[in-house]
């Protein structure tokens, strides 16, 4: 299925000169939206998945269907000062400001199979971070996936060592 025509472009969001990728149309699209979460899950087939890491915010909409199906733990990364407990926490650049993603010191257990999911793959500073929270864990990284991936921003680059699967590329 062509998931592009479920993608809209907002011009200068969320600041003058970016061209930010909608998914809110594929989202509220009952049809788009099953379909997505299929050829996601279709990434995995057959791969041994202890955890599903979603990105906060937009990586949670997708990455507990995923863990439920894999029969896997879902995991949250989050932007600082929102998880409650003990935290390890990782600096990352983001395409549009900096900041600092943290991770619960007790979601991962020493060699379980991690899947890092998230929403758009843009410069990779987000998704390299999450995967460098995983592995101080113990946690094995054993596939990032997205539903975009900005190829013109080179993100790949920096998560060059995962493997890496996307629904969409620009
Ligand atoms: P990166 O760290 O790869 O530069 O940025 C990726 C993160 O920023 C992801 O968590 C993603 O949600 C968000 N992001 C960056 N650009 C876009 C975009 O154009 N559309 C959406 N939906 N998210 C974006």
């Amino acid at each position: 299925m062509d998931f592009a025509p479920y993608i809209r472009d907002i011009e200068d969001f969320p600041k003058p000169g970016v061209v930010f990728k909608d998914i809110t149309p594929l989202l509220k699209n009952p049809f788009a939206f099953q379909k997505a979460g299929e050829a996601l899950l279709g990434f995995t087939s057959n791969m041994k998945i202890d955890k599903v890491v979603g990105v906060d915010s937009r990586g949670f909409i997708f990455a507990p269907m995923l863990a439920e199906k894999l029969g896997a733990g879902f995991v949250t990364v989050r932007k600082s000062g929102k998880l409650p407990y003990k935290t390890i926490s990782e600096p990352y650049d983001l395409e549009y400001g900096t900041g600092t993603l943290e991770i619960h010191s007790d979601a991962i257990e020493a060699g379980e199979r991690v899947l890092v999911h998230d929403d758009v793959l843009a410069t990779g500073g987000t998704a390299r971070a999450v995967c460098k929270l995983v592995e101080k864990l113990g946690g094995e990284v054993v596939q990032c996936n997205f539903l975009i991936e900005l190829t013109f921003l080179n993100g790949a680059e920096k998560i060059k060592e995962y493997q890496k699967e996307v629904l969409l590329q620009y």
